[in-house]
């Protein structure tokens, strides 16, 4: 299963670059999947909770976006959003091109944080008696 070996690059590319931003404990990762990168989604997801076991990312988020196939067509001269990657026609004049634009790619793009968690007795409840609290469900 390749998108393990996949997985395994991100969570050292993660680590590193959250060493080069001074972030101390990951809190999730961002990643652009094009439609034709080649790797599943779930598939990803599912290497990376394995993957990141044991590691200083161990907790963090993998939050995947979607990135769709464009395409440049030669009939309208313009670059085209395909809502599905094959086939790989323009969507307003039907047009065959192959000029992949984007949609191919595999980028982690951010990284979160989770700094905000070392600030604690943070105020969580307006209620003014417990009764009432536990009321509401
Ligand atoms: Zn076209």
């Amino acid at each position: 299963m390749h998108e393990l070996s996949i997985a395994h690059s991100l969570v050292e590319l993660a680590m590193e670059a959250a060493e080069n931003s001074g972030i101390k404990q990951v809190k999730a990762l961002y990643l652009k999947l094009g439609a034709l990168s080649g790797v599943v989604k779930e598939a990803l997801e599912f290497s990376f909770d394995v993957v990141v076991q044991g590691t200083p990312l161990e907790g963090a988020k993998l939050i995947i976006e979607d990135v769709p196939v464009k395409v440049f067509c030669p009939d309208c001269q313009e670059a085209r959003i395909l809502p599905e990657p094959f086939p790989m026609r323009c969507p307003v004049c039907g047009t065959k091109t192959g000029q992949v634009l984007a949609g191919r790619e595999m980028e982690l793009y951010a990284l979160e944080g989770g700094e905000e968690n070392a600030r604690d007795g943070v105020e969580s409840s307006n209620c003014r008696n417990s009764s009432e609290c536990s009321e509401e469900k």
